[in-house]
């Protein structure tokens, strides 16, 4: 089949990648030079894990964990360190407690630990009396940057053209024998009443050496890695403002404070230093689950976000080729257009 793909981001370029291995001729079409900073794929690196308090999504990435190895050893890249996650705050909060039993019953390994073993994994991590971190040795990060990189590169191997224009589905779908559309934040543009959220993130990265997990702070969702060469990325999760994605946007002042506040509380960095400072799309869903469906008979979108789209990507990726070859949309993610 001759298939469009609208959008280089991470979903757009593994999807790419899985129809031209598949055989398939494929045309991607992005509105902006490759590996830009206006979407949502960009930045070092974003979080992974194996398990998640939910066995779907824990069902889905043990899927995904061997697609990650896959491309590392293709491509002679390390793209996935597993420094394990720290999640902490306060002993009785619900997500805490709910978010321990699941673990439990999941039977995936983790540690409740105290105020006294938690910086153990954490550098410089401060806890107050009533509060634990929950360890999960089986996660860690992905390096965003190097991952886009290499799937492009495999796409070109495999001759993938690429198309610096902005691509309107209903015309692709007519020069294509199917048009996939994987926009990130203007998936509205083709989807109108899809139920998303578009709202736009900032983070960057502090100067001060931060070592051992990544981290998720429960009290204010402040998340973070650990040091690379361009400092500890540290970001805000709670959804920012809603945007246009077309906005050029700057840096959030909020989610500044709550990132300065992690710093300065969590780690006693009394004067933190975040160099770096960008914005990022955020797409999400009332449910967090990703969105999958067709318009018309041969233009098929995806929008998967929600903070789990980057980790999933080649696990997306193989899931539209498929859906291109005929098997269904997975229920879960079915929206009806
Ligand atoms: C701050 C932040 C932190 C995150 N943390 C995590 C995390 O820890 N773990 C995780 O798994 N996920 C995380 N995510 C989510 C993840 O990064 C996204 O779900 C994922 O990158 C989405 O990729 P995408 O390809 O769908 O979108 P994008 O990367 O935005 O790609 C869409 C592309 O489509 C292009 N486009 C749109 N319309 C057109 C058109 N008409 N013609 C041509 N091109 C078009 C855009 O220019 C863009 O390049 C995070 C996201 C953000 C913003």
């Amino acid at each position: 089949m001759k298939v469009a793909v609208v959008g280089a981001g991470i979903v757009g370029l593994s999807t790419a990648k899985a129809l031209v291995k598949r055989g398939h001729e494929v045309h991607v079409f992005e509105q902006f030079p490759l590996f830009h900073d206006r979407g949502s794929s960009h930045g070092r690196t974003r979080i992974v894990r194996k398990a998640y308090t939910s066995a779907f999504w824990t069902g889905l990435m043990t899927e995904a964990y061997p697609m990650w190895a896959d491309l590392e050893a293709q491509t002679g890249q390390k793209l996935v360190t597993e420094c394990g996650l720290l999640y902490f705050g306060n002993r009785d909060s619900e997500r805490i407690q709910t978010g321990i039993a699941a673990l439990e019953s999941l039977s995936v390994p983790h540690e409740v630990l105290g105020p006294a073993k938690a910086p153990q994994k954490l550098s410089r991590l401060r806890l107050d009396g009533g509060e634990v971190g929950i360890f999960t040795p089986e996660a860690g990060y992905v390096r965003a940057d190097l991952a886009l990189r290499v799937t492009y590169d495999v796409c070109v191997a495999h001759c993938v053209q690429f198309h610096l224009s902005k691509g309107d589905p209903h015309e692709l779908a007519q020069s294509h024998d199917l048009c996939i559309v994987a926009a990130g934040g203007w998936i509205t543009n083709l989807v109108p009443d899809l139920d998303v959220r578009v709202t736009r993130q900032t983070f960057g990265y502090e100067q001060t050496p931060i070592e051992g997990a990544v981290w998720i702070d429960d009290t204010t969702l402040a998340y973070g890695f650990p040091s690379d060469d361009l400092g500890a990325k540290v970001g805000a999760h709670e959804n920012g403002p809603l945007t246009n994605p077309d906005d050029m946007g700057v840096p959030g002042t909020e989610d500044m404070e709550v990132i300065n506040s992690a710093l300065r509380d969590r780690f006693g960095i009394t004067k933190p230093d975040v160099q770096h400072v960008t914005t990022c799309i955020y797409t999400s869903t009332p449910d967090e689950m990703f969105r999958m469906g067709w318009v018309g008979d041969n233009i098929l979108f995806a929008s998967c976000c929600s903070g789990h789209g980057f980790k999933l990507g080649p696990w997306t990726g193989r899931t539209l080729a498929g859906i291109t070859e005929g098997q269904p949309i997975p229920s879960e993610f079915h929206f009806q257009a």
